[in-house]
């Protein structure tokens, strides 16, 4: 297996060089909270998969309900005349969950970069509907992650996502984000900070022309980009900017749908109700590939009044509406409820914060440490504290494989160590990701 893995598998996101010279871990079984690879070296799984596994991996209602739903319907489209049971149950499930926030509909993907491309596209034919076909532009955050669609790569805020595979779509400009550690206005408050990058968006939306402009797009707590979370006025006031300005706000909540933060969204979190809500991952809690967008009850008045025929939605994946994955997402929403994680996720998350401010202040290779919110957290390294320069390249991924010996597996993004561990984490479980991440930053 470690031998053949780079001949005839590309692994997304990795040079093929580096799966050749330095092999991945290769996970071949996984229980509950913990993974094992195939030299049976058993870790915590610090990660949930890719922010995804919340409920960790024994969730036998959730494989029941796939089993009973292969057996009982495998396919059907809900394509031109068609629909499935399952797929409809789902959509009445999720209206009843999100309705306090406006949104009241469901279009189903297969994907968090599906999700991304379904809102960009259906903002703009929103605009079309109304008469206002100039409105074709989107902004997005700095330091944002959308995916790997070409319209999701165009907002995407980090350069390294874009660049290789331009030109991408026209008319997608980029705002500073909230990220108190650096940021273009040298200001470490997070208060004036969102201020300032209100301002900021406020400044673009007049510069581009407000009737020139789709949508906004941004993650409540920005995940990828090392996650960041804005000061509590942010978010809505990026919604009243919209508002004010007719823009559409998508909110990007393929990581804070369904509890990550310890709250149920990222835009529930923040009290803003958006346009439209992307998700995926925890939906299906890595059980299935699967993804939903919810609409606001107030667009899907624009579609569902037109009678021009502008309104047919020409949008739509082989798998929008996947019954497995519906009979998954029933289950797994069932399941997070009769948990109660999202407690969990606040409990835990505030044990791994003190944990990592406590290591912050006995490893200076520490820059920064983020979260505060549910379980999404990052530790910034740094080459020196004082000028917050970049630490050598090859120091986070040393934090990883060490940890990883150590009983805990971490992932390395950039300059920073992340974790976003399943919402079912026991403190004892916390503990020992805290004391492999203190062995990894010793290790430097
Ligand atoms: N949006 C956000 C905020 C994400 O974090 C991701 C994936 N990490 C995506 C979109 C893309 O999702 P997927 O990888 O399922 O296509």
């Amino acid at each position: 297996l470690k031998a053949n893995n780079a001949r005839s598998l590309w692994h997304p996101m990795t040079a093929p060089s580096d799966s050749l010279n330095n092999p991945p871990t290769i996970i071949t079984g996984a229980s509950g909270t913990r993974i094992r690879d195939v030299d049976g070296h058993e870790v915590v799984d610090g990660v949930g998969g890719l922010w995804n596994v919340n409920l960790g991996y024994s969730c036998q209602p959730v494989k029941d309900a796939i089993a009973a739903q292969l057996d009982r319907l495998p396919y059907y489209s809900i394509f031109r005349g068609t629909s499935n049971d399952c797929v409809i149950e789902l959509a009445e499930e999720l209206r009843a969950f999100f309705e306090p926030d406006g949104l009241t509909r469901a279009f189903f993907t297969s994907g968090g970069s599906d999700s991304v491309e379904t809102a960009l596209r259906l903002a703009r034919q929103y605009h079309k509907i109304r008469g206002e076909a100039g409105r074709t532009k989107f902004l997005s955050l700095k330091k944002g992650y959308h995916g790997t669609h070409i319209g999701g790569a165009s907002v995407n805020g980090n350069a390294n996502f874009r660049t290789q595979y331009e030109p991408l779509l026209p008319g997608c400009f980029h705002i500073p984000a909230p990220y108190t550690y650096r940021n273009p206005f040298n200001e470490s408050d997070p208060e004036r900070l969102a201020q300032l990058c209100l301002q900021a968006l406020e400044d673009e939306i007049a510069f581009q022309g407000a009737g020139t402009i789709a949508a906004f797009i941004m993650e409540p707590v920005l995940g990828a980009g090392g996650v960041i979370v804005p000061h509590p006025s942010f978010m809505p006031g990026v919604a009243a900017l919209c508002r004010k300005n007719g823009i559409l706000l998508i909110a990007d909540e393929v990581i804070t749908a369904f509890g990550r933060t310890g709250a149920w969204s990222g835009s529930r979190l923040w009290g803003v109700q958006p346009d439209f809500m992307c998700t995926a991952k925890a939906i299906t809690n890595g059980y299935f590939p699967f993804g939903a967008v919810m609409i606001a009850e107030s667009v899907a008045q624009v579609f569902e009044t037109d009678e021009s025929g502008r309104a047919a939605i020409g949008h739509g994946y082989t798998y929008s509406g996947h019954p497995v994955g519906a009979a998954a997402a029933l289950a797994c929403l069932a399941e997070t409820k009769r948990l109660n994680v999202i407690d969990n996720a606040t409990a835990r998350g505030a044990q791994l914060f003190d944990g990592l401010m406590r290591l912050k202040d006995k490893h200076d290779v520490i820059g920064d440490v983020r979260g505060g919110k549910g379980l999404m957290l990052a530790v910034e390294l740094v080459g020196d504290r004082a000028s917050k320069s970049a630490p050598p390249k090859a120091q986070p991924g040393q934090v990883q494989a060490v940890a990883y010996q150590q009983g805990a597996m971490v992932r390395v993004s950039g300059p920073n160590v992340i974790l976003s561990p399943p919402l079912v984490l026991t403190a004892e479980d916390a503990t020992v990701i805290l004391s492999a991440l203190d062995a990894g930053f010793a290790a430097l």
